[in-house]
Order: C-alpha cells, then structure tokens, then sequence
C-alpha cells in the first residue's frame, strides 16, 4: 500500500530544508522501491499570510488523513507581534500535536564520530554518546488544571499550574520507551522527582509496573531529574532511553542534544496511539540564514529516516539513509554550521545532493 505523506515547509529555513528531504524520498522511490507519495501544504507564519490562519483547515485534513507528516520549521520576527491565539509556533505546533493526538516526543542525541570535536564536553566524554530521550507531550504540568492567576483578596496575586498524570498516560508512554529499548542496547532510565511529588511516585510506580509484567527483558532503572541533570553532563554514555514528563523532557531533551554541539543535524519525532507521526528538525526555522542555502538539511533528513522507521515500518531504508549520512559526515562534507575553522564549507543543497549520491 502506498504510503502517504504530508509535507508542511513552513518558514524560514523550512522551504530549504525540507525540499533536500523530499530529494532524498525521491531517490528511495525511484531506485530502492519506496512506495510513497506526498502532497505539500503551507503552515505557520507562510500560511498565516497566506489565508489568516497559521494551520489552515485544509493543512490539518491532509495531516490528518496522512501515514506520517514531515514538518520544517514554523514561526520567524515578521510575525512575532501577533497576537497569541495568531501566533505560528504555538498555533501550528500545538494545534498539529493536539488534533493529533502525539502523546510522546523521541529525541535522539547521538554523537557522529566525525563530530566528536563540536561537543562542548571532553572527547572521551563525547564520543559514543547515543542517547534517546522520550517525552510525554500532551499531559502533565503544561495542560493540568487548575491553572491561572488570580488576584487575592489582601491585593497579592498567585499563580498556579497544576501537574496531573492519570495511570493511563504513563502506561502509555512507559511503552513507547520500553519498545524503543528493545531496539537498542534494552535500557530505559525513568526521570521522576518521586522524593518530592506524590504525582511523580505514581508515575514511578507505573512504570515500574509496565516494565515487570510487560517488558522484563529490559533493564529499568529509576532516577530523580536533578541528578539526571546532572549525570548528562557528567558521564552521559550511561544512557541509553530516558522516558519522562512534558516539562522534565522539555529541559532534559534539549540538554541531551546541546551536548551533540550540532543543533543543524537532530531529528524529532512526535508519535500518536495509532503509529502515526510528525518528524521534524529540534531547531527552529532559523530566520538570519533562509533562503541563502545556509542551513544543514541534515536534521530534516534524519527527520525523514526516523519518518520510515516509526511510521512506515521501512526500517532497512532508515538504516540506509542514516548511514549515507554518516558516510557523507566521514568523507568531510560541512555545512557552515558543523564546518571547523579554516575548514571548507558547502551549500544546502549540495548536502542533500552528496547524501543522495551516498545513498
Ligand atoms: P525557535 O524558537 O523556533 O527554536 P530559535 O531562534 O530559538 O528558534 P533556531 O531557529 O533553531 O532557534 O536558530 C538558532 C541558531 O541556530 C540560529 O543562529 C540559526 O541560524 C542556527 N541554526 C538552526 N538551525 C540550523 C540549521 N539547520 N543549519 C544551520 N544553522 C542552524
Ligand atoms: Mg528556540
């Protein structure tokens, strides 16, 4: 059956780097026998512009009716004075995730061996760092109620959120990590702050739970967030999955990949109950280099494998494009973004050209 896919440009770089992905989609169609097709539809401050909205009623029907959506980047200066219920990245990206329903967020950070040099962190600490940091998305402290502020009778004001997670949303998030383990080294580390919040010794004991009865070929283990915070930076090769809350997952997602050095090079996946899913570049749409064949398509190109590996369930293709990434990597290929000084640099779309020809 024909795979279906939307594809969201959106702005800023998103145009530039998506059309190197859909090269690459080309390629496997035409030579490796991947049955896909995709249709393109404008999102965020584009579409905004476009029709007043920045996910238009049309967008969400094709993402909706799509196997899996590729998405560049969404938002930019032009249209940040909008007002909040206009604006691109909460409006498009949140719109997307809730009419999805994409309850985890897999983060990979991994350390090309070639790049071991752009981490902040020592060689010997960098190297090898492969780590896969799935996120809960659409619970916890950022949706919970009650929340507000409100004005007190004595004049002070409070603020309050509300961090709630039902059994259910564990269950099923705890499984999304622990089928991910199976597929790697069969480590999940769970992040809680159990010593402190009831709702967290829920969450441990759920998990916990999950992983005995269903999962007992994988090794569990339990950790508060302030330690984990700290063990990333610290000896980060220990980890292999990390499943956690919205907001944990949020702070610890982007710490993990801060410790790669390449913003330019790391793909995301959201997921929902039914194996649909949206892929997407971490970094944002980078307004100071669109449109001048600056940006690295290579996140949106690992966006696209993680795309045939959880959606499609074309794994050997996966594989395949995540090694002519790593073979593009190894023959000294740089955008100017992961280029060493002195090093020579190349354009966006000579990238997505060395990786097809690697391919
Ligand atoms: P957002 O809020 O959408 O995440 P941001 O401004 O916080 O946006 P990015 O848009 O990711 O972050 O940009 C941060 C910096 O990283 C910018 O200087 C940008 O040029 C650079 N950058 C981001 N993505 C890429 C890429 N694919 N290739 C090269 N440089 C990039
Ligand atoms: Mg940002």
């Amino acid at each position: 059956m024909t795979h279906k896919l939307a594809v969201l440009p959106g702005d800023g770089i998103g145009p530039d780097i998506v059309r190197e992905a859909c090269k690459v989609l080309e390629v496997l169609r035409a030579d490796f026998g991947l049955d896909v097709a995709w249709e393109e539809a404008p999102v965020g401050g584009t579409a905004y512009d476009q029709t007043g909205h920045p996910l238009p009623d049309t967008t969400l029907e094709l993402a909706k009716s799509a196997d899996a959506v590729l998405l560049g980047a969404v938002g930019g200066p032009q249209w940040d004075n909008l007002d909040y219920t206009l604006r691109p990245e909460r409006v498009a990206l949140l719109g997307l995730r809730k009419e999805l329903d994409l309850f985890a967020n897999l983060r990979p950070a991994k350390v090309f061996p070639e790049l071991v040099d752009a981490s902040a962190l020592r060689p010997e600490v960098a190297e090898g760092i492969d780590i896969m940091v799935v996120r809960e998305l659409t619970s916890g402290i950022y949706f919970g109620e009650p929340r507000g502020v409100e004005e007190l009778p004595d004049g002070r004001r409070k603020g309050l959120n509300s961090l709630v997670y039902t059994s259910d949303e564990i269950e099923r998030i705890a499984r999304v990590a622990f089928e991910i383990a199976r597929k790697r080294s069969g480590r999940v580390c769970s992040v809680d702050k159990a010593n402190v919040l009831e709702v967290s010794q829920l969450w441990r004991d759920v998990v916990s739970h999950v992983g005995q009865r269903e999962f007992p070929d994988v090794e569990l283990s339990h950790m508060y967030v302030d330690n984990a915070a700290m063990q990333l930076v610290r000896d980060p090769k220990q980890f292999d999955v990390m499943v956690t809350t919205n907001m944990f997952g949020d702070i610890l997602s982007d710490e993990a990949s801060m410790l790669t050095g390449s913003i330019g090079l790391l793909p995301s996946a959201s997921l929902s109950a039914e194996g649909a899913g949206m892929y997407e570049p971490i970094h944002g749409s980078a307004p100071d280099i669109a449109g001048i064949g600056k940006a690295n398509p290579l996140a949106t190109i690992l966006s696209t494998a993680m795309m045939l590996r959880y959606s499609l369930d074309e794994i050997e293709l996966a594989d395949r494009i995540e090694r002519a990434v790593g073979q593009v990597l190894a023959d000294g290929l740089r955008t100017p973004d992961i280029a060493g000084e002195g090093e020579r640099a190349i354009g966006t779309a000579e990238m997505g050209d060395a990786v097809v020809a690697a391919l």
